[in-house]
């Protein structure tokens, strides 16, 4: 799929008149700052969050889809009718899905039945192939049913294993931690970041603790198992991602759905930016740590948007 920005008899010559969303659509979102709900803050106190939803297929995920997809192509292990397959969520499969449409590679996902049906009426419009398992085993079991398709076809699958492959969190590493680095001066004093994977907080956190050790990395998580916030993960009962680097992480929130929702609520009616669960998460304790601040630079990731969760109770 390519999109032309100006159709001249001379476009297919010029390839600057091309608009190429893999590589110009992902990455390098801007930062938007709470400027509302940072009001009785202190003065010397300021909270953002990268603006990931504006991501191409709608994601912080694109980021880790694409670098997984292009390092496996790169390395051969895609490109020769090689399917890929992962157990997502929801997010990092649309990404695949996008990605695998863009350059011609075929996608298989595992993923728990009780994911928002806008995920799924997506993944369907991009024709990925869904395998949906059920709800009481999670994502966990959605990794064990991969792991047995692939045990049995090796050749037929490349398995891109979001939560271990390296390829995931370098691309945070790479591009969101500079990103970030560079959008606050380097001035940046906490980064606060749900966990799924782990992606996005050990490659940014690793990058900017390299800049500055002294930055603050918070991990967010959610309260039990069973929370209902749609991507990340309650790791003292999950299987921990091998991506996920805790050495980098000072210190952890923890926030409850009810919270995620009410936060998400907040930042449509009093901020207009319309974001998912997570980053409700992400934003409840970005605001709870700042309000122990007395000056600094807290930024955030708010992963997604809010169409995906309109079926749900969180605006009605
Ligand atoms: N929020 C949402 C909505 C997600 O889909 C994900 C990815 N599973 C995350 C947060 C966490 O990102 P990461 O996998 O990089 O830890």
């Amino acid at each position: 799929m390519v999109l032309h920005t100006h159709v001249t008899p001379e476009t297919h010559q010029h390839s600057e008149n091309v608009w190429n969303p893999h590589n110009e659509s992902i990455g390098n979102t801007p930062l938007v700052e709470l400027t509302n709900l940072s009001k009785n803050l202190s003065p010397n106190v300021r909270v953002m969050a990268k603006a990931e939803w504006l991501n191409l297929s709608g994601s912080v995920k694109d980021r880790a889809a694409k670098n997984i997809i292009e390092t496996a192509l790169a390395e051969g292990k895609l490109g020769n009718g090689q399917r890929l397959i992962d157990a997502t969520s929801g997010n990092t499969g649309i990404g695949y899905a996008t990605a695998g449409k863009m350059l011609n590679v075929p996608v298989t996902l595992v993923m728990p039945e009780n994911v928002s049906q806008e995920r799924i009426m997506i993944l369907r419009a991009l024709g990925a192939e869904l395998i949906l398992t059920p709800a009481a085993i999670g994502i966990d079991g959605a990794i064990g049913i991969v792991q047995d398709m692939v045990a049995k076809e090796p050749d037929k699958y490349f398995h891109a294993d979001q939560y271990g492959n390296p390829a995931n969190w370098k691309a945070h590493y790479k591009h969101t931690g500079p990103e970030i680095w560079e959008q606050t001066n380097h001035q940046i004093t906490h980064f606060v970041a749900a966990v799924g994977t782990g992606g996005t907080i050990t490659g940014t956190g690793t990058f900017l603790k390299e800049q500055n050790p002294a930055i603050r990395i918070v991990s967010v998580q959610p309260d039990k198992p069973k929370h209902g916030i749609q991507g990340i993960k309650h790791l003292a009962t999950a299987i921990v991602p091998p991506i996920y680097n805790p050495d980098i992480v000072d210190d952890t929130i923890i926030v409850n759905l009810d919270q995620a929702k009410d936060m998400a609520r907040r930042l449509s009616q009093e901020e207009g930016l319309l974001v998912g669960l997570s980053a409700g998460a992400a934003a409840t304790a970005a605001l709870q740590l700042a309000e122990t601040l007395d000056e600094g630079i807290v930024v955030t990731v708010f992963p997604d948007g809010g169409f995906k969760y309109l079926s749900m109770d969180i605006w009605k």
